[in-house]
């Protein structure tokens, strides 16, 4: 036995620990599909046999780069939840989040460079998997964190 078994949890860590812990084949992807050309989505079938899929609007309104995360936070927002309406001063019309182009990182992550300019979100497969949005992994979402919505 090694020493690297044993550690010193900070208070994130820990609670970041009670998710389920998630097995490798769950975060690695069998295939990978970014529907530019449809505006839809991207989809992902695991290794595990699981399928995922995300919007565009979704996945632009969850962005894990530092900025946005801030955003976020001070926002109350959850990763994926949409500005509420009003909040600008000038509401203007937008079109739909879309990324222009669409690349892996490594062997771990998707990079979006948005129509909008922004690019700097890794998506790793870990956080794409956490926040898989079919109905079976929101619910136990919900179940978990208790939270009536
Ligand atoms: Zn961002
Ligand atoms: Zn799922």
């Amino acid at each position: 036995m090694s020493h690297e078994g044993i550690r010193f949890v900070s208070k994130e860590e820990s609670a970041r620990a009670e998710q389920a812990e998630l097995p490798h084949i769950a975060m690695t992807p069998e295939k990978v599909r970014v529907r530019l050309t449809e505006g839809k989505g991207l989809e992902i079938d695991w290794q595990d046999g699981h399928r995922s899929a995300w919007g565009f609007a979704w996945l632009r309104d969850a962005c894990p780069c530092a900025t946005c995360v801030e955003e976020r936070k001070n926002e109350d927002r959850k990763p994926g939840q949409p500005r509420p309406k009003g909040a600008e001063l000038l509401p203007m019309y937008k079109p739909p989040a879309r990324p222009a182009s669409a690349h892996g990182v490594g062997r771990y992550a998707l990079q979006f460079n948005w129509e909008d300019g922004h690019s700097g979100g890794i998506y790793s497969w870990e956080y794409l998997r956490r926040h898989c949005q079919c109905q079976e992994c929101t619910f136990a979402a919900e179940e978990t964190t208790g939270a009536p919505n």
